[in-house]
C-alpha cells in the first residue's frame, strides 16, 4: 500500500483538517447495545446533503511537527477541536482540526486517540439518535494554559469550544518519541 519514503523529511500532505472514516466500525459497535446503526456520510457530500445537527466539542491527540529545522518535537492536547455532524437516517461524519507548532507555526502531524474520538462521537450520534445517554465524565478541563487560538485550525475555522482553556502544552509526556 503506502509506500516508505526512507527520508526521515517527510512529504506529508498537511492537513487542516482531519476525517477518520476507518474509526466507524468502533463507533457502530459502541453503539449498536441501543440499536443504533449510524453510517459514515463523506465530506464531499457536505455540499450536496445538509446536515440536521452540528456539535463541537474536544478530543484528544498528540502531534508531531515534521519541520527538519524545527526544535519542538511534539505536543499533547487534550482540547484537539473535532465538529461531529449528523444527518438524516442517523448519518455522521466527524472533522478533527490540526494544530500548528508554536515554535514555527508549521502545521501538525495528528495521532488521535481514538478512544477518545469514538467515545465522543459515539456519544453524539446517540444523542442525535434519541437514546437517552448519561453525560459521561470526561475529566476535568480547566487546568492548564490558555488555549492558543492562533495555532488551532479549529478556532479558525471558528468550531473551537476554546473559549476555555487547553493545555496544548502537556506536552512533554512521555510519548516515546519515535524517531527514527
Ligand atoms: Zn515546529
Ligand atoms: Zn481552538
Amino acid at each position: 500500500m503506502a509506500r516508505r519514503r526512507s527520508s526521515k523529511k517527510s512529504n506529508y500532505n498537511y492537513r487542516p483538517i482531519y476525517t477518520f472514516p476507518e474509526l466507524h466500525e468502533r463507533v457502530c459497535s459502541a453503539v449498536e447495545d441501543d440499536d443504533v446503526e449510524p453510517h459514515w456520510v463523506d465530506r464531499d457530500d457536505d455540499n450536496a446533503r445538509d446536515h440536521e445537527n452540528e456539535y463541537s466539542t474536544n478530543v484528544m491527540g498528540t502531534f508531531r511537527c515534521e519541520n527538519g529545522s524545527c526544535s519542538n518535537d511534539s505536543w499533547g492536547s487534550k482540547k484537539v477541536a473535532i465538529v461531529i455532524r449528523g444527518y438524516e437516517d442517523d448519518g455522521y461524519n466527524a472533522e478533527v482540526f490540526n494544530q500548528r507548532c508554536k515554535a514555527c507555526n508549521q502545521l501538525g502531524v495528528l495521532t488521535l486517540h481514538e478512544n477518545s474520538y469514538v467515545e465522543r462521537v459515539a456519544y453524539r450520534v446517540k444523542k442525535w439518535a434519541g437514546v437517552t445517554v448519561e453525560q459521561p465524565h470526561y475529566g476535568q478541563p480547566g487546568e492548564g494554559p490558555p488555549h492558543e487560538r492562533d495555532l488551532c485550525e479549529g478556532c479558525k475555522a471558528g468550531y473551537c469550544l476554546s473559549g476555555g482553556v487547553d493545555d496544548l502544552s502537556f506536552a512533554q509526556m512521555s510519548l516515546g518519541r519515535r524517531h527514527s
